[in-house]
């Protein structure tokens, strides 16, 4: 059995593992190949990963916190790990361990799908580990979509200044850190904050308002549940299009799959066990 896994701390919520595992059967390599969860604490997270490379796991997702440090780990690493900073996913090849980034062109597949503009400025919001990935994917454009401007806005606002300046050395971000961004402005709008995930109200935490949205406008909220969130929910009521956090957690996993694999994902199959079989939120 070629293993594979997503390892976090903690990772009992992932919905990686069926949609992953939905996606082998339809490959016909569920025989073959077999995806489940690790959770390992960051103390531990470096020896687990060469233990499980030795062993019979042929790569990896990693999410939060490990993802810098699955970075640090590698023997190599692709341009965008790189550049980004983080890798959230690997691949073990023999003894050696490669590390990858699906993030940043997961993004842009589920912004190609929504009918991405071509040009204009995007926001980004936050400056954690998901803004690093969705500010360089947006800068460097992709799978269609062209490159933008992006302008970085954050709680801390020292952070998105720190980020706008690291990545501005990396690629031509064209925008800026902000601190009073006017939301309807912006042809792309992607929330990387994880506010929302414990029902905090958007439009207090963050400088968008429920009638700031506009048509033409993509729409972006990372945070995954059960129902629209509020933020992608007042967006589609102005009439622009929308993202959601399952649709980027598929595109990422999709490219994942490929990178492990050699095949061509089956998206469909995927995005119906990511939804949990109900209907497209
Ligand atoms: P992180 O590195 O911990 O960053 C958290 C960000 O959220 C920071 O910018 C923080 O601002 C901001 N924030 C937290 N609470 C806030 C509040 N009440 N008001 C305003 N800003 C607040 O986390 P991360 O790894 O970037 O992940 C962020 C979110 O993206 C999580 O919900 C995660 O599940 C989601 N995500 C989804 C996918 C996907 O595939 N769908 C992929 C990656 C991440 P400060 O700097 O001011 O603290």
């Amino acid at each position: 059995m070629r293993r594979l896994a997503v390892i976090g701390y903690p990772v009992g919520h992932s919905r990686s593992p069926q949609m992953q595992n939905a996606a082998l059967r339809e490959l016909g390599l569920a025989g073959e190949y077999e995806y489940d969860r690790v959770e390992v604490a960051p103390a531990e997270f470096a020896a687990r990963v060469r233990e499980m490379a030795a062993g019979e796991y042929v790569g990896a997702n990693v999410t939060v916190p490990h993802k810098e440090a699955a970075l640090a780990l590698a023997d190599t690493a692709g341009a965008e790990a790189e550049a980004i900073g983080a890798a959230n996913t690997l691949v073990f090849e023999g003894d050696a361990i490669v590390a990858a980034n699906t993030d940043a062109g997961g993004l842009l597949r589920a912004l190609a799908r929504a009918g991405a503009p071509r040009g204009g400025r995007a926001l980004v919001l936050g400056a954690g580990g998901a803004a690093r990935a969705a500010v360089w994917a947006l800068a460097r454009g992709g799978a269609g979509v062209e490159p933008l401007a992006v302008d970085i806005w954050n709680r801390t606002a020292a952070k998105a200044a720190a980020l706008h300046r690291e990545l501005g050395g990396r690629a031509e971000l064209g925008g800026e850190a902000v601190e009073r961004p006017r939301a309807a402005e912006y042809a792309v709008l992607v929330n990387t904050t994880a506010v929302g995930l414990r029902g905090e109200d958007p439009f207090a935490e963050l400088p968008l308002s429920r009638d700031g949205f506009a048509p033409g406008q993509v729409v972006v909220d990372m945070v995954y549940g059960e129902r629209p969130s509020a933020i992608l929910a007042a967006a589609a009521a102005a009439g622009a299009a929308t993202v959601d956090g399952l649709e980027m957690l598929v595109q990422q996993g999709a490219l994942s799959l490929e990178l492990w694999t050699g095949r061509e994902a089956p998206i469909e199959a995927m995005r119906a066990a990511a939804r949990g079989g109900g209907p497209a939120l």
